[in-house]
């Protein structure tokens, strides 16, 4: 039975992918060694992580300025990081977009001597829709503005990335760091976690403008965005393996073609089950059409036995990881670089024979 991983993360990663990294994992490059043995100063690996920073850098458009960081923690830990070094006695602005927004925000709340102003909410809606910005609200004072680029839990998304004039813009693009195509000039700095569209757990990448890093140090040199970049990422041993992975998914998308192409193919896939929802009697969107994701699309039917009952027969027919966030209930199709169109089409095929039998019931 093929099985189609619809998981929020981790996630699915290119079956290519997978299978260079099971050759290299008694023997990289003939060295005799596994990739996961390679110590991390060794030149075998210094390749392997400056390919990645470099395989990022043009996927990405990477300007000069900005530095590329490897680091651990996973995006939870950006969320203290981030105001511990770049909010110190000011005012932290946050767009509150849903649960994990919420999150960071909560997280730079407990940091000391710093004033989180949440400009913008979408509590009205429930965080069906991603709320305008007041225009006011942009106090250029303001140490930074963060926002979630892909709410993955809720399934809205920011369609256009708002202009902060002078107030550096950052953003957590865990869900859907290199399904969008980005201007990373837009933004101060970028974080993501790997394993929802880069590749294993266990790696966070940052992208960072130089003239944003800190030089006031921080408490903890390994909380130190500055520290990081002046050591190149291995003040500690970074997550080699996974660093290995990514660059692996990396060279793998510019086979694809690279951003632009993938965003095509992930509009393709996205429209397959929107509009399949929009043409079903029984499935549903809860989110506004003008905010919808392309990575993680959240459905439901509106009865919770009913939704339960078609998490069941789906898992049984080989989709996994269907059932919607603990937090929200229904059903959420995570739809990465990674997914194939037809698992898409699978479904939408399989929810309309649903259907027809709830129908008949
Ligand atoms: C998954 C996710 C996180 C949390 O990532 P961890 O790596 O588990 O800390 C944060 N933000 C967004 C948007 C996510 O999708």
């Amino acid at each position: 039975m093929t099985i189609y991983n619809f998981s929020a993360g981790p996630a699915i990663l290119p079956q290519e992918v997978l299978q260079k990294a099971q050759a290299s994992l008694l023997n990289y490059e003939d060295s005799g060694m596994s990739i996961m043995e390679l110590s991390h100063r060794s030149s075998l690996f210094l390749d392997v992580i400056n390919q990645a920073e470099q395989l990022l850098r043009d996927l990405m458009k990477i300007p000069e300025n900005y530095r590329v960081l490897f680091m651990q923690g996973g995006a939870s830990l950006q969320f203290s990081m981030i105001p511990l070094n770049f909010a110190q006695h000011k005012k932290a602005l946050y767009v509150h977009t849903g649960a994990w927004a919420k999150k960071a925000i909560q997280a730079a709340q407990m940091v000391p001597n710093v004033e989180v102003e949440v400009i913008a909410t979408g509590e009205a809606t429930n965080f069906t829709a991603i709320p305008t910005i007041p225009e006011e609200a942009f106090d250029q004072e303001a140490a930074y503005i963060h926002i979630t680029t892909n709410e993955t839990i809720g399934g809205v998304a920011f369609q256009t990335i708002p202009d902060t004039k002078t107030i550096p813009l950052i953003a957590d693009m865990s869900s859907n760091i290199l399904s969008n195509d980005y201007q990373v000039e837009d933004f101060a700095m970028i974080y993501a976690g790997a394993q929802k569209n880069i590749g294993p757990a266990g790696l966070t990448v940052v992208i960072i403008r130089e003239d944003f890093l800190n030089d006031t140090p921080i408490f903890s040199p390994m909380l130190d965005y500055a520290v990081q970049a002046k050591n190149e990422s291995m003040y500690n041993t970074p997550p080699t393996f996974a660093i290995y992975m990514a660059g692996l998914v990396f060279e793998w998308l510019k086979e694809q073609g690279g951003v632009p192409a993938i965003l095509k193919k992930n509009q393709e896939k996205a429209n397959v089950l929107y509009d399949a929802l929009e043409a079903s009697n029984l499935f549903s969107s809860p989110v506004d059409p003008a905010s919808r994701s392309l990575t993680n699309i959240p459905f439901v039917t509106g009865d919770d036995a009913i939704d339960k009952l078609f998490v069941k027969e789906a898992t049984a027919a080989g989709f996994e990881n269907l059932k919607g966030h603990r937090s929200v209930g229904g059903m959420r199709a995570s739809l990465y670089n990674a997914f194939p169109l037809e698992g898409v089409q699978a479904l939408v095929e399989f929810m309309h024979t649903f259907e027809q039998k709830q129908g008949e019931k």
